[in-house]
């Protein structure tokens, strides 16, 4: 089948690889000329595990093409699918949804013959009607269906959950629609559920199962806080609750809170969705509220550990919202940061903090920082470098690559012994036994040995 895929990112650029790699005919889009220039020049323009050798053979055996020109891919395609950003609104925190209409627009002129238009991105209920009216508005004699497709890969493992899907949720009454895409994801009959649902059910799924997601991760971050009160250690916590089959293993880590680019802008946009429809979301909203302190706490603990040090210097181990992505964005680790660089700034609150300097390094995401962080902060090219000198290790982010840390190297490059591990990736055993004095989530404080 021929595919048209508007928006070449995160979620854009996976689902154009694999549909590719099934067989069918892509022509990836966007605006951005440079990102379009990038990938013709076999360039990836994002950090996937295995995208890129996957992209480079579809691009190779002529399955897979990239265009700023939606005059050149929309005609002959049979499906069309809008993956562009539905970012918080600055005020409301609504999904915004400007660039979901432009797509809308844009695409509208050149549907050519019978084209199902399939919206990927994360939109608010009752987007399909609107898309449709900006299309029929358009051009009123297009012959097309709207539906909704939300999408559920998790980052870091998009070319993994695209081949194996727990489910793929089709939204529309259209029996024309379903048997197009039910042609178009015919590789995974039998091996994924394949759930066919009104339009408004998709649209809502898609934001119901991230909300319960963050809650789930909240959910935990509390018992992790319960846990160092009263001695219990949150890992054998969650491993005990985690054998529940009615409760499952997954988003049991506690850390420093959920981020990145769904979790918070999902449940800020189903709240506001509640409340627009009179509806109360307590748990949501207040999910939101106490993920957003954490971040806010973890900076206080941080800066308690070093009062007192002259010119503190803290080595940041992990910048991307998680392990396995370059992506900053709502990144707790980036958050945790500026609440520090903030506090030294905040005349009210805390001045007698001193400003600790930062030394950070994240293996995939330096690039994506700099651009958030600019001179704030002193980049390095690895995480020895990061901990030359400071005196405290403060790991942010879970890269395999901070699990297997030379601790006994660690702690001869470092000026003082603490770790503020706030992903528990560092053995604490050994850590203990090195010297350190470490700070897990959900455990007690440890203190070396005398
Ligand atoms: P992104 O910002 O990485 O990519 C969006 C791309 O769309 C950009 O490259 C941008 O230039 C392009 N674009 C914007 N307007 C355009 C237009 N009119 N024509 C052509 N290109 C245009 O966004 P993303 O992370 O891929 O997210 C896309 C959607 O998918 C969002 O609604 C998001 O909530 C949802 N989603 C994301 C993930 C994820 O893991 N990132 C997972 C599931 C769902």
């Amino acid at each position: 089948m021929k595919i048209a895929i508007i928006g070449t990112g995160y979620v854009g650029l996976p689902t154009g690889v694999g549909l590719a790699e099934l067989g069918h005919n892509v022509v990836c889009i966007d605006t951005d000329k440079h990102k379009i220039e990038a990938l013709n020049a076999g360039k990836i323009t994002l950090f996937e595990e295995g995208l890129e050798a996957l992209m480079t053979k579809n691009i190779r055996e002529g399955r897979l093409h990239f265009t700023t020109s939606k005059a050149e891919a929309i005609p002959s395609a049979d499906v069309v699918m809008i993956a562009v950003g539905t970012p918080p609104h600055p005020v409301t925190k609504e999904a915004d949804m400007k660039f979901i209409h432009a797509a809308a627009r844009e695409l509208a002129p050149h549907l050519s013959g019978y084209t199902v238009v399939a919206t990927k991105s994360t939109v608010p209920v009752g987007t399909g009607e609107a898309v449709e009216a900006i299309i029929r508005e358009v051009n009123p004699t297009a012959d097309c269906d709207v539906i909704s497709l939300p999408e559920f890969l998790r980052e870091g493992f998009a070319v993994h959950d695209f081949f194996n899907p727990d489910r793929i949720v089709i939204g529309t009454d259209s029996e024309r629609a379903r048997a197009v895409m039910k042609e178009l994801y015919k590789d995974f009959e039998g091996k994924s559920q394949i759930l066919c649902v009104r339009r408004r059910s998709a649209e809502t799924i898609k934001y119901a199962s991230n909300a319960f997601v963050a809650m789930k991760i909240h959910y935990i971050n509390e018992m992790a806080d319960f846990c160092e009160k009263t001695g219990a250690d949150i890992a054998e916590v969650a491993q005990g609750m985690g054998t529940d089959s009615r409760i499952g293993n997954k988003f049991l880590n506690p850390g420093p809170g959920y981020g990145g680019s769904c979790f918070p802008k999902d449940t800020m946009a189903m709240a506001y969705m509640g409340r627009q429809n009179g509806v109360n979301l307590s748990l949501i909203e207040n999910t939101i509220e106490k993920n957003a302190l954490r971040k806010e706490r973890i900076a206080d603990e941080v800066l308690r550990v070093i009062k007192g040090i002259r010119k503190p210097r803290v080595g940041i181990l992990g910048l991307a919202f998680k392990g396995g992505t370059d992506d900053c964005r709502e990144s707790p680790a980036m958050q945790v940061i500026e609440a520090l660089l903030k506090k030294k700034h905040n005349t009210i609150a805390r001045i007698t903090h001193t400003q600790p300097k930062l030394i950070v390094y994240d293996p995939e995401a330096m690039e994506n920082a700099k651009k958030m962080l600019g001179r704030k902060v002193k980049y390095v090219s690895n995480e020895y470098e990061a901990l030359e000198d400071a005196d405290v290790m403060l790991v942010l982010t879970e890269w395999r690559q901070f699990k297997g840390l030379d601790l006994a190297r660690a702690k001869s490059l470092m000026r003082g012994n603490k770790i503020i591990d706030l992903r528990n990736q560092i053995d604490h055993v050994s850590a203990i036994a090195n010297g350190f004095e470490y700070k897990g989530v959900g455990r007690p404080l440890m203190k070396p040995k005398k």
